[in-house]
C-alpha cells in the first residue's frame, strides 16, 4: 500500500477552515485508491507566535523535512501587525520556503468555463480557453542581492543589486522545460535582455539548457511585451518562466485573468520531490470564522501536491474535475451566481470531496 506523509500548516485567519476542506478532499481521493495518508500538524505564522513566541519554530522545519509534501493555509492578521518585521507571521512564510530550499514558484492561471464571466478580459480574448503555468524563480534576483543606501552630492541614494548566476538560471530553466514536457511543450522565457546584463546571462543560459530539450519549443520575450501580451493574447502562452521580480508582477497579472482570488493555487518546489502547496490569497481576517471563505484555491493546491510531489496524477485530475463539477452546482459567496445555491466553506469542501470519491470509484477497473 502506498503511503504519503503530509505536513499540514493551517496558519491564521481563514487558514484552518480552508485547509480542513483540502484535507477532507485529499482523504476522499486517497481512500478511493487505498493510499495511506499520514497527516501531521505543525505551527506557522501568528499561531506559532501565540503558542511558542516565534513565527517559524525549528520543530516545524523538522516536521516539514520529514514529510513528502507540505500543505499551507495562509498566515498573518491584524493581531500581529505591530510586531517588529523579524517577528511577524510573514517572516515564517519566507523562512519555511528558504529552509526547504524551494526556488521555483508555480502558479497556474487557467479559466474554469463556469467562471468565464468573472474574468476581467473580454470574451473574444478568452473564448478558446487559457491555461498558463507561470514558473517564477523564488530565491535570487534583485530581492536577494545587496540592498544599501549611500550619500552622494548631498542626496541619499538607495540601491539594490540585481544578479543571477548561471547555476540559478540552469535549475529554474530545467524546471520549466520538464513541466512543459507534461503540458504543451512550449516555454516562453521572459527577461529584459535589451537593457540588463543579468537578463543577458539569463537568456544565454536558458537558450543553452533548451538544447537538452529539443522536443520543447523555446521563445524569448521582453518583460514589457509579456505584460502586454498577457492581456492581449494570453492563449499564446503555455509555460512562462522568469526571474523573481518580473515573476512577482507577471504571476499576479496572469492569475487575475481567472477572475477570483479564492480560486488560485500555487506550488513551491526545490530540487527534490518535497514541495509546499498553498493558495495565493492571504488569511482574509475580514471573513475568518464566518464560513464565507472559498476553499477551492487550497483544494486545487492539494491537487498540485498530488501531481508534483506525490506522483499521483490520476488523483490530481479527479480533484480538478470535481472542482469543475462543483462550480456547475454551487458557489461560495465570493463567486456566487444567481442561478446556483451559495454554500459555506464546509459545504463546498464536502461537495468536492463527494465528487472526488464518485469520480474515482466510477473509474475503478
Ligand atoms: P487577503 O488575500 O487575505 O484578502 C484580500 C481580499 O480577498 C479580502 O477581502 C478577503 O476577504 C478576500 N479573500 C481572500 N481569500 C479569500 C477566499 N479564499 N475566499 C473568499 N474571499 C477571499 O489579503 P489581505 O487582506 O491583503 O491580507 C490579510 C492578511 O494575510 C495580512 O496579514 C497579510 O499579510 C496576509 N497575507 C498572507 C499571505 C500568505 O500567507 N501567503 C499572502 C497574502 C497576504
Amino acid at each position: 500500500m502506498k503511503q504519503v506523509k503530509i505536513c499540514v500548516l493551517e496558519g491564521d485567519g481563514i487558514g484552518p477552515e480552508i485547509v480542513k476542506q483540502a484535507v477532507k478532499v485529499l482523504k476522499s481521493a486517497c481512500n478511493a485508491r487505498g493510499i495511506e495518508l499520514e497527516l501531521t500538524n505543525a505551527l506557522l505564522g501568528g499561531a506559532a507566535i501565540d503558542a511558542v513566541g516565534t513565527p517559524l519554530p525549528d520543530a516545524t522545519i523538522e516536521q516539514c523535512k520529514k514529510s513528502d509534501a507540505v500543505l499551507l493555509g495562509a498566515v498573518g492578521g491584524p493581531k500581529w501587525d505591530s510586531l517588529p518585521s523579524e517577528q511577524r507571521p510573514e517572516k515564517g512564510l519566507l523562512g519555511i520556503r528558504s529552509a526547504l530550499g524551494l526556488y521555483a514558484n508555480l502558479r497556474p492561471a487557467a479559466i474554469f468555463p463556469a467562471l468565464r464571466s468573472a474574468s476581467p478580459l473580454k470574451d473574444d480574448i478568452i473564448r478558446d480557453g487559457i491555461d498558463i503555468l507561470v514558473v517564477r524563480e523564488l530565491t535570487g534576483d534583485v530581492y536577494f542581492g545587496k540592498h544599501a543606501r549611500k550619500q552622494e552630492d548631498g542626496y541619499e541614494i538607495g540601491y539594490d543589486i540585481m544578479q543571477y548566476s548561471t547555476y540559478e538560471v540552469e535549475r529554474i530553466a530545467r524546471t520549466a522545460f520538464e513541466l512543459a514536457r507534461k503540458r504543451n511543450r512550449r516555454v516562453t522565457s521572459v527577461d529584459k535582455a535589451n537593457v540588463l546584463e543579468t537578463s543577458r546571462v539569463w537568456r544565454e543560459t536558458v537558450t543553452r539548457i533548451a538544447k537538452e530539450y529539443p522536443d520543447v519549443a523555446l521563445s524569448h520575450m521582453y518583460v514589457d511585451n509579456a505584460a502586454m501580451q498577457l492581456v492581449r493574447n494570453p492563449a499564446q502562452f503555455d509555460v512562462l518562466v522568469t526571474g523573481n521580480i518580473f515573476g512577482d508582477i507577471l504571476s499576479d497579472e496572469a492569475s487575475m485573468i481567472s477572475g477570483s482570488i479564492g480560486m488560485l493555487a500555487s506550488a513551491s518546489l526545490g530540487s527534490g520531490k518535497l514541495g509546499l502547496y498553498e493558495p495565493i490569497h492571504g488569511s482574509a481576517p475580514d471573513i475568518a470564522g464566518k464560513g464565507l471563505a472559498n476553499p477551492l484555491a487550497t483544494i486545487l493546491s492539494a491537487a498540485m501536491m498530488l501531481r508534483f510531489s506525490l506522483d499521483l496524477p490520476e488523483l490530481a485530475d479527479a480533484i480538478e474535475k470535481a472542482v469543475e463539477n462543483t462550480l456547475d452546482a454551487a458557489r461560495t459567496a465570493d463567486i456566487q451566481d444567481p442561478s446556483l445555491p451559495v454554500y459555506t466553506t464546509e459545504e463546498m469542501g464536502s461537495y468536492v470531496a463527494d465528487q472526488v470519491g464518485q469520480l474515482l470509484n466510477n473509474n475503478k477497473d
